[in-house]
């Protein structure tokens, strides 16, 4: 097959085949216009369990080699998302290069849709960072291979606010797991990131009584925040030098890097960012060796592809919180057999998934008439 010739006899040190992240991704696809000033890259991952569904991101990336990083990076954590959460989907996400404040036109997301559309279904969008649940909307008219479109539209809505209650989930599990017990009341919670996700996470801690804290670079944000749920700011430039229970990072991935895995107190890292680990192989580790519990991003934040999984099965709400809140007990799983094993939560989540894609490529036994 042409994918394991790449692996072996043409292994390049190039910039997207030869990316640290590239791991055998089936397409990459680079898309340009001139006109609207479109910048696209979309990662179709791999397509063994289903189409590729994943968002779009939009970001003022500082270069092109940022935004490769970071469609590799995503798109194959949807593999691994979809396939722990037990969804039959594959793995995907584009990103946009531009600031969604300032460059986003209805023109851009139109021919961003029509590139979309030109790969027939084989990767289906959604709502990253920098979408709104409206450009979902204009991107449903120029093609079918969206999700996460409005309600009044036949959408799911907005998946935030499922996404967090799956990361709430996850982040009790761990709790059990760490404590003996998954009641959060008075344990001391760091949010950051308090945007769509974040927001919903500290409603469902604050009902709960934790001692929540936020941080966010937005200081308009952080201040309606903390009004409305009376959760304290924290005003400090290095969350390190913070103790706390738990840590969630709820705004860009890779907060657990070479400085953090060393100097984090906390007890637990549970959040809805994508691609917490820096280092998936040596920060899970670091953390692992601290008796720091982290429980995997790509399955804790779950609840948003959960949700717009139902726009295609045409599943309802109580069939989305079921399964949303099952990723309590996949977590636990998943912890139990990193301590079995002595390997890193990470690596037990990815173990588990990868053995579910495999469980698919096997040739379907045929049954003679
Ligand atoms: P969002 O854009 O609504 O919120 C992100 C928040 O993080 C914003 O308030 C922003 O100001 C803040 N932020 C950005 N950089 C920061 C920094 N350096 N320090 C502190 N705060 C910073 O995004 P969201 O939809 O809430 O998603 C949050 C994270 O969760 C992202 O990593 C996203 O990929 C991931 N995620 C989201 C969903 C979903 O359903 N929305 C699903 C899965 C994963």
């Amino acid at each position: 097959m042409m994918i394991s010739k790449i692996d072996s006899q043409y292994q390049t040190d190039g910039p997207v085949f030869g990316h640290d992240s590239f791991d055998n991704h089936e397409q990459i696809v680079f898309c340009t216009d001139k006109d609207t000033g479109l910048k696209a890259i979309i990662g179709i991952h791999n397509t063994t369990l289903g189409p590729a569904l994943g968002g779009t991101r939009m970001r003022p990336y500082k270069n092109e080699q940022e935004a490769i990083t970071d469609v590799l990076r995503l798109s194959r954590g949807m593999t691994y998302k979809s396939a722990i959460t037990g969804l039959n989907l594959g793995g995907g996400k584009a990103v946009i290069i531009g600031d969604p404040k300032k460059d986003k036109t209805p023109e851009l997301m139109k021919r961003f849709a029509e590139f979309v559309h030109g790969l027939s279904g084989a990767y289906i969008t959604a709502e990253d960072m920098g979408m709104e649940t409206e450009d979902m909307d204009t991107i449903r008219d120029y093609t079918p291979y969206v999700t996460g479109i409005s309600e009044s539209r036949g959408g799911a809505g907005n998946p935030s606010p499922i996404t967090a209650y799956g990361v709430y989930m996850g982040m009790k599990s761990a709790a059990c797991f760490k404590y003996g017990s998954d009641v959060l009341e008075g344990k001391s919670i760091l949010v950051e990131g308090v945007g769509h996700v974040g927001e919903a996470l500290v409603e469902h801690l604050t009902n709960e009584g934790a001692k929540v804290m936020i941080t966010d670079i937005d200081q308009e944000r952080l201040k309606l925040i903390s009004d409305r749920y009376g959760a304290a700011i924290f005003s400090g430039s290095d969350i390190c030098a913070l103790k706390m229970d738990i840590y969630a990072p709820c705004a860009l991935g890779a907060t657990i890097n070479d400085y953090s895995a060393s100097k984090l107190q906390a007890d637990i890292v549970a959040g809805a960012a994508n691609n917490q680990l820096a280092n998936a192989a040596k920060h899970g580790q670091e953390l692992m060796s601290r008796g720091i519990i982290y429980a995997p991003d790509f399955l804790i934040n779950a609840g948003g592809i959960i949700n717009v999984f139902a726009e295609l099965e045409g599943y309802g709400r109580q069939e989305i919180m079921t399964k949303t809140k099952n990723i309590y007990n996949t977590t636990t799983k998943i912890l139990e057999r990193s301590r079995d094993e002595n390997i890193t939560p990470n690596t037990a989540a990815m173990k588990m998934a990868n053995e579910r894609i495999a469980q698919a490529k096997q040739p379907k036994s045929h049954t003679k008439a």
